[in-house]
């Protein structure tokens, strides 16, 4: 599929690669906006958040996106804190039609957002 995710996913793209399992892999952005600025991605193609149901496997899947968030940010000792985001769609700014969660942090954040 031609699917930025997916090729990274598939290993054709190189990426800064911080975690991988069966069911997900987290990476370094490209663009960071913060000291830490990864990506979390599930190895199965979702556009984005609001293709997924209320099944089991799909909420299995996004406590799973969240723990790997949380793993990662104990590994960054990010102890102040840090922002989970996921844009969906135009109007949630996504430009990567691949659902992914952005673990940002090492910095304070602002609210609102832009
Ligand atoms: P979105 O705007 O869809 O929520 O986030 C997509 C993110 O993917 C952006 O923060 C962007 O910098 C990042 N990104 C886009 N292309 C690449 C790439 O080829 N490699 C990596 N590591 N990140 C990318
Ligand atoms: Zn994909």
């Amino acid at each position: 599929m031609d699917c930025l995710f997916c090729k990274i996913v598939r290993g054709e793209i190189p990426v800064k690669m911080v975690f991988e399992d069966d069911h997900a892999i987290a990476f370094h952005d490209i663009h960071p906006q913060a000291p830490v600025h990864t990506l979390v991605v599930p190895k199965k193609h979702f556009a984005s958040l609001a293709e997924l149901g209320a099944t089991p496997e799909d909420e299995a899947l996004l406590g799973h996106l969240l723990a790997v968030v949380s793993q990662i940010a104990r590994e960054e000792r990010l102890a102040e804190g840090y922002r989970t985001v996921i844009n969906t769609g135009s109007d949630g700014g996504q430009t990567v039609d691949h659902l992914h969660l952005h673990l940002l942090g090492g910095r304070a954040m602002e609210w609102p957002p832009g």
